[in-house]
């Protein structure tokens, strides 16, 4: 172990830490230098059997448990991860690379956010009562059995809680398969919850890569699916899923687009632009990598975001000044280089970045690009890389039939100080996570998610219930039953 907040093995499941040195070993690298930090085991038949046993024998015990008892249980353990924000923020950096300033901030806290959101609700899900005349009828909010999450790689805390929360708080037991290049921080996510009095094989986390996923996805045993990840993958999932008629979220990629009206506020705009394409060196699906700025700000907002972007700090992630940290693998920082040399061929104009620094660690300059075309790879194909395509427009209607012309439809923003304007707009963008000036706030009150190929169902909010709960309809009749014959 490198550092004394490392989980203590590669698995954990019914209620412990489990390890099985039979599974293939897989490196965990820190990506701000490359070094190997830990190595966890993929999960073999054996340990996939007992994460799958356990989750179904305890699911319906704690299905029948009262919601505030399951709730208590939730929000204890959203108070534990608060307490050790510091460590699990210190892990989720060693774990993703992304700098101390962000994970201090957005990762072990959305967690607990999640699981107190969802502690709260647990003890409010009731069906409702309804008159039929001299009958009358009621419908109840049953738990689906057993979950399967399936986990990517830049938010592997968040992704755990925002998954893992609403699933126990429906009464559902969770089998979490977290991305093989961030595989440690889930861990600690089970290790807290059972800590807080989770019930062993409620909530188990089981590592490796596409197989183990696969196999947990095919499995008679599981209910639902909700996957974070690629839309390829999430195609793969989906069908494989629908094999069983189990139910799925998908939360998968984007190509989202930024409009920037002429009245907008430059500073904001600005920072959105940032927002949306560097926080987490550029790695988040809901990312406004398409930047459409009208033509009268345009050359002003270009001038202003490379003087912002000059103030990246890029360096050691676990220095609280750092503010750009590494790609999360050195084959991520080969797709991004990859795409940065496509934007140049294809003639768009280098703003700023553009280049891998020499140093260790995987890292890549914020990068800007103007002059893009809506047929540019770089404007069509997510990148999740620090890389940011600006493309002008002219007018509203323009800019609408442009931003929606892409199979995604996971985010859009608008920048504009005409309110009316600003929903008009968004009215008419085909995105499920929008913003009005502003960029890629997530608070777990919101539903969150997209539409297109973006993704099916809700994280967050009291939307996610839905999708990690059924309803049963109960008919009542209170006199004599007529029949035909
Ligand atoms: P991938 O789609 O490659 O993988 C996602 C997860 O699915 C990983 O745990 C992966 O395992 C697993 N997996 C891969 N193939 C299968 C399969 N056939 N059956 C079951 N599981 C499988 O995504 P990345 O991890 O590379 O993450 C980046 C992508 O995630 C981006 O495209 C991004 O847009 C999207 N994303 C979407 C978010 C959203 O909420 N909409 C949030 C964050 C990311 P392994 O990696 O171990 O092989």
């Amino acid at each position: 172990m490198a550092y004394d907040t490392q989980p203590e093995a590669s698995h954990f499941v019914d209620g412990a830490y489990l390890e099985d040195t039979n599974g293939a070993a897989m490196d965990v690298i820190y990506p701000a230098t490359g070094a190997r930090i830990a190595v966890v085991h993929e999960a073999t038949p054996a340990v996939i059997e007992r994460a799958l046993t356990s989750a179904r024998r305890a699911q319906a015990e704690w299905a029948a448990m009262m919601g505030v008892e399951r709730g208590r249980i939730l929000r204890r353990a959203a108070d534990i991860m608060r307490e050790r924000n510091r460590d699990l923020s210190v892990l989720e950096t060693h774990d993703t690379g992304k700098p101390l300033s962000e994970t201090l901030y957005v990762d072990a806290t959305s967690g607990a956010d999640a699981l107190e959101y969802f502690g709260g609700l647990a003890g409010s899900l009731t069906g409702e009562h309804v008159p039929l005349g001299a009958d009358w009828g009621y419908t109840v909010r049953e738990a689906l059995g057993v979950c399967v999450g399936i986990g990517a790689w830049n938010y592997p805390t968040q992704i755990a809680c925002w998954k893992g929360a609403p699933a126990l708080a429906c009464g559902n037991a969770m089998i979490f398969k977290p991305s093989e290049t961030t595989p440690l921080c889930a861990l600690k996510v089970a290790e807290i919850l059972h800590e807080a009095g989770l019930p062993a094989g409620l909530y188990n986390v089981i590592q490796g890569a596409g197989d183990v996923g696969r196999a947990l996805v095919a499995d008679g045993r599981v209910d639902k699916v909700s996957l974070t990840g690629s839309v390829p993958t999430g195609r793969k999932v989906y069908a494989a899923a629908a094999e069983g008629m189990k139910h799925v979220t998908m939360e998968l990629g984007g190509k989202s687009p930024l409009v920037i009206f002429d009245d907008a506020d430059l500073e904001n705009a600005v920072s959105g632009a940032i927002n949306g394409n560097f926080y987490s060196t550029g790695q988040v699906c809901s990312n406004g990598t398409r930047v459409f700025v009208q033509d009268g700000i345009r050359e002003a907002f270009l001038e202003r975001l490379a003087e912002r972007v000059q103030g990246a700090v890029m360096g050691d992630p676990l220095d609280e000044a750092t503010t750009l940290g590494p790609m999360v693998s050195q084959r991520q920082r080969e797709i991004v280089m990859g795409y940065i040399a496509k934007g140049r061929a294809e003639g768009a104009r280098l703003v700023c970045g553009g280049a891998a620094p020499e140093r260790a660690g995987f890292f890549v300059e914020p990068t800007v690009f103007a002059d893009v075309t809506d047929d540019m790879t770089i404007a069509r194909e997510e990148i999740f890389g620090p890389v940011m395509a600006v493309l002008g427009f002219a007018d509203e209607a323009e800019v609408i039939a442009r931003a929606n012309d892409t199979p995604y439809g996971l985010s859009a923003g608008v920048f504009t100080r005409d309110l009316a304007r600003a929903h008009r707009v968004i009215g008419q963008l085909q995105a499920g996570s929008c913003f009005i000036n502003s960029y890629n706030d997530a608070p777990v009150e919101l539903p969150f998610g997209g539409s297109k190929a973006s993704g099916v169902g809700r994280e967050n909010a009291k939307a996610a219930i839905e999708h990690y709960s059924q309803m049963k309809s109960v008919y009542v009749r209170m006199g004599d039953v007529e029949a035909p014959f």
